[in-house]
């Protein structure tokens, strides 16, 4: 059984279509990637999963199970919208925020030290959260969404705001969590960080799914898209080419979906050009989305 579901989901807001018609789902032990530009549906997906909010129509099932009391102990939710106490310690405020959980004082400081070990901020425990650098604070904040130990995370943007050694302690708690067979779901704009964490993405616009799929199959699917190659002499007249970028003697050719890097490569042979190297090239994921994004002319091509 997957670890979340999402049929044919729908909410409005008024005038506002922000989820419409969304499927997907989301196995146990995945990170995955919740994206789109601003005003996409994401948060809106989101406060559905925790069930802020409900979904006009379609079904959601969290840990296999429609959202209940029991699934909130289930859950650890970082917020975009960050809180902390600022004029408390920064153990008072884990330990506050686990009592709301339900977790006794004594685990709590347990599981608190180990958290704040990890993000390496032991020696921050005694201060004041208004001390701490925004980074600190963020870190410290993701701990309070660990420390009662959930099986699934909810993220929104874990990376915002962070410089990139913060940002390498973020994706090391992440992938612990994966490794410790906990899912994680991250809404984020960070190509790179979705690049290397994520085994499954859903990408939406305007409510609805533009690319979803597991990263591999995602870039396998677009890998013959582009292919490079190194020649003698002019490079003949192809069919089925997007555009060329033609330097001396090598060129990036970009396919047109409907033809393969064989069929190029035939043609090359049958015109007797001379290749010294053809290379089917992997477009990375944010080239992907790029692609993906001007097709959906969020961007100008
Ligand atoms: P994202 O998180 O991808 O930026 P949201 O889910 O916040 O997108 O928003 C999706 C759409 O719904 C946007 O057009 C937004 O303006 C609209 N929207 C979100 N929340 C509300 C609300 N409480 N009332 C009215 N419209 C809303």
């Amino acid at each position: 059984m997957p670890c979340i579901v999402l049929e044919n989901v729908f909410k409005s807001y008024a005038s506002t279509d922000a989820v419409n018609g969304v499927n997907f789902k989301i196995d146990y032990g995945e990170i995955f990637g919740l994206l789109g530009p601003n005003g996409a549906g994401k948060s809106t997906i989101i406060r559905m999963l925790l069930d802020f909010i409900k979904p006009d129509k379609g079904k959601i099932d969290i840990l296999e199970k429609p959202f209940s009391e029991e699934t909130k102990g289930l859950v650890g939710y970082l917020p975009e919208e960050r809180g902390l106490y600022d004029n408390i310690s920064v153990m008072e405020n884990m330990l506050y925020l686990a009592s709301l959980k339900g977790i006794n004082k004594k685990t709590a400081s347990e599981n608190a030290l180990k958290l704040l070990k990890r993000v390496g901020l032991t020696n921050k425990l005694k201060s004041k959260v208004k001390d701490l650098s925004k980074g600190q604070r963020q870190l410290v904040q993701l701990c309070t969404t660990l420390i009662h130990n959930p099986k699934l995370l909810i993220l929104d943007e874990p990376f915002a705001g962070l410089d990139p050694s913060n940002r390498q302690v973020v994706k090391k708690i992440i992938m612990e969590e994966r490794r410790g067979g906990k899912t994680v779901i991250l809404s984020t704009h960070m190509m790179n960080e979705v690049e290397e964490l994520c085994d499954r993405v859903l990408m939406i616009n305007h409510g609805r799914r533009v690319l979803y799929g597991r990263v591999d199959d995602i870039k396998e699917s677009y890998a013959s898209h582009s292919i490079f190659v190194e020649f003698e002499g002019e490079l003949p007249e192809l069919e089925g080419l997007e555009n060329a970028e033609i330097r001396n003697n090598s060129a990036e050719l970009f396919l047109r979906v409907d033809s393969t890097p064989q069929g190029i490569l035939k043609q090359l042979v049958d015109k007797e050009t001379i290749i010294n190297r053809f290379d089917v090239k992997e477009l990375s994921l944010n080239q992907i989305f790029i692609k993906v994004a001007e097709a959906e002319k969020w961007i100008n091509p």
